[in-house]
């Protein structure tokens, strides 16, 4: 590869910052927890429908051409010299959780705008096209499938099944999408790119604590989401003997237990288990619990010791029913596997990096973000920007540095522009 060390783009850090704190506003809410004003942007609302306006029109500001998909993905194009040649593309989301902050994916979509705006400044032209994209419901959070977009245009989810999904009011994707104008022209199984990056807050605390802004991820950690529905038998709490009960509440906790057991085990790697729903109905003091749904969420960096958790789990809580007299039903919510990063892309984030002067960390990823599906079409990866108070994220509380984001985004920049500049 040649030295481009004398060669090096610089995004505009004020400009990046300024976009970001606008479109924070679009969305915006006071968080009573926090006492802090967050971010509830979901997926097709209204909110979601303005701050997509307002980055189609940085867009189209930026000299960029925009259009939309079928499933309402906006990609904006940056000319390259020969048009034949697959695209570099740059890309996120902009849609947040209910208690969202102002980074979580927005970081990578405005980057990948200053990308954009820094080369017409610098009036560089490049050999392929570059585009940056935002894509739908990525958090999951109002139709209840994380990464759809990403999902559906990497061909993983059909766009019918996506269209058809409903929110908690039985809208489906497709009316909503319809109703703020997203329901766009483009076939959703896009031109295949020649390379993905996208740059994201890391959400945790490895690269602060190494006391770098840079990682460069290597991979997404496999994901299990699981919901668990027992059946057991209302009854007396006062006259009901201990041995005769079929506590539906008591079986749900033993396996909030076991899982936090099988964690500290080590048996099974690096796994992370979280049962962030806890449903035991009504919640009558004096009545013994008939039915608990919980959701049960695994991520493990290794797919092996994801099954064997997933097993372990499964004979534990067949052990449990019968124990308790009680049926259970398992429902498969999502299952992701391990997603490797390319290492080409890899090689190049970490060469931009040292040329720009930029310590960085390798880190696994262990959120899942659009390049998981990206990464199946096309050579991809990611660089990770660090975050403050142990990189937390989905609450307002959420902040990267300035100086993080643009370094962050530094990197993204001229990555994008060797790769682009790549025959
Ligand atoms: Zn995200």
């Amino acid at each position: 590869m040649t030295d481009l060390r004398g060669d090096l783009v610089r995004i505009d850090r004020e400009r990046l910052w300024d976009t970001l704190m606008e479109l924070k506003e679009i969305g915006a809410y006071d968080d009573e927890a926090t006492g802090l004003r967050g971010v509830r942007r979901l997926a097709l609302t209204d909110a979601d429908a303005e701050a997509r306006r307002r980055c189609v029109a940085w867009m189209v500001e930026a000299g960029l051409e925009v259009r939309v998909d079928r499933i309402g993905n906006v990609y904006a194009t940056r000319p390259g010299r020969d048009r034949s040649l697959p695209c570099v593309l740059m890309g996120s989301h902009i849609d947040t959780v209910a208690t969202g902050g102002a980074f979580d994916g927005t970081l990578g979509v405005l980057g990948g705008i200053e990308v954009m705006r820094a080369l017409n400044d610098a009036g560089i032209e490049t050999l392929r096209d570059v585009e940056v994209a935002f894509f739908t419901e990525e958090e999951g959070v109002r139709f209840g499938t994380d990464m759809l977009g990403s999902a559906v245009t990497a061909g993983r989810i059909p766009l019918d099944h996506a269209h058809k999904l409903t929110d908690a009011e039985g809208k489906t994707v497709e009316e909503e999408l319809v109703r703020i104008g997203f329901d766009g022209p483009e076939p959703e199984l896009r031109p295949v790119p020649y390379a993905y990056i996208e740059c994201h807050i890391e959400q945790g605390p490895i690269l602060a604590d190494a006391g770098v802004d840079i990682g460069i991820v290597e991979g997404v950690q496999s994901i299990s989401w699981q919901r668990l529905t027992i059946h057991g038998e209302a009854a007396h709490a006062g006259t009901t003997p201990i041995v005769s009960r079929h506590d539906a509440g008591l079986v749900a906790a033993s396996v909030v237990v076991e899982l936090r057991r099988m964690c500290d085990s080590g048996d099974f790697g690096q796994l992370r288990a979280t049962v962030g729903s806890f449903d035991i109905g009504e919640g009558q003091t004096n009545v013994i619990p008939q039915r608990a749904v919980i959701t049960i969420d695994l991520r493990n960096p290794d797919d092996t010791l994801m099954s064997a958790a997933e097993r372990h789990l499964a004979a534990y809580v067949a052990e449990l029913a019968t124990q308790h007299g009680v049926e259970v039903a398992w429902e498969r919510m999502a299952k992701t596997a391990m997603v490797p990063f390319d290492r080409g892309i890899q090689e190049v984030l970490s060469t931009t990096a040292d040329d720009l002067g930029l310590p960085y960390v390798r880190a696994m990823s262990g959120a899942g973000h659009d390049a998981q599906e990206i990464a199946a079409t096309c050579p991809t990866a990611m660089v990770f920007v660090a975050g403050e108070h142990g990189g937390i994220s989905h609450t307002p509380r959420e902040y990267s540095d300035p100086a993080a984001c643009g370094n962050g985004t530094d990197v993204l920049a001229n990555a994008v522009l060797r790769l682009a500049n790549q025959p």
